[in-house]
C-alpha cells in the first residue's frame, strides 16, 4: 500500500529494520551517510536501492530537513554505486518514489538504481 511520504518517522518501517541488523540483505556498499543493497523483487538485471542512515521518510522529508552533507554524501554515494555496479558506459536510470501518486511503499527514503539492460521510456501507461 502505498504511503503519504509525510509526517513522523516510523521506526518499525522494514528499511529501519535493515540499518539496525534486525534483518538481513545483499549489501552492495556502505559509508557514512549511505547503505546500498539488493532489491528483494528486482525489476531490472541491475536493481539496487540506496537509503540514507538517517531517519527520513521520502526524498521531500529528505530534501526538507537533511543536513547538506548528508544529501551530499548521500547523492554521491548513488554515483558511487552505479560506478561500481558497472552501470556507468551502458547508462542507467535513478527513480525516487515520494507519497501516494507515486506508489511508495517503504517509509524510508530510497532511491533505486536500474540498470543492466535498455529501460525503455520513463513512464509506464498504468
Ligand atoms: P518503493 O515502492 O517504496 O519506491 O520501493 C520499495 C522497494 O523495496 C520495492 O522495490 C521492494 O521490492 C523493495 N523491498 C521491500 N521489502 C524489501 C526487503 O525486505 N528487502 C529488500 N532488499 N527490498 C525490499
Amino acid at each position: 500500500m502505498a504511503v503519504k511520504g509525510l509526517g513522523d518517522y516510523d521506526e518499525g518501517n522494514i528499511f529501519a529494520k535493515i540499518l539496525r541488523g534486525e534483518i538481513p540483505c545483499k549489501k552492495v556498499f556502505e559509508d557514512a551517510f549511505s547503505l546500498a543493497f539488493h532489491d528483494i523483487a528486482p525489476q531490472a538485471p541491475v536493481h539496487v536501492l540506496v537509503i540514507p542512515r538517517g531517519k527520513y521518510i521520502s526524498l521531500a522529508d529528505f530534501t526538507a530537513k537533511a543536513s547538506d552533507a548528508e544529501i551530499a554524501g548521500f547523492f554521491r554515494a548513488v554515483g558511487t554505486v552505479a560506478k561500481m555496479l558497472e552501470l556507468e558506459a551502458p547508462g542507467y536510470r535513478v527513480l525516487a518514489n515520494m507519497g501516494e501518486h507515486s506508489g511508495q511503499e517503504i517509509p524510508h527514503f530510497h532511491v533505486h538504481i536500474f540498470g543492466g539492460r535498455p529501460l525503455g521510456r520513463m513512464l509506464s501507461e498504468t
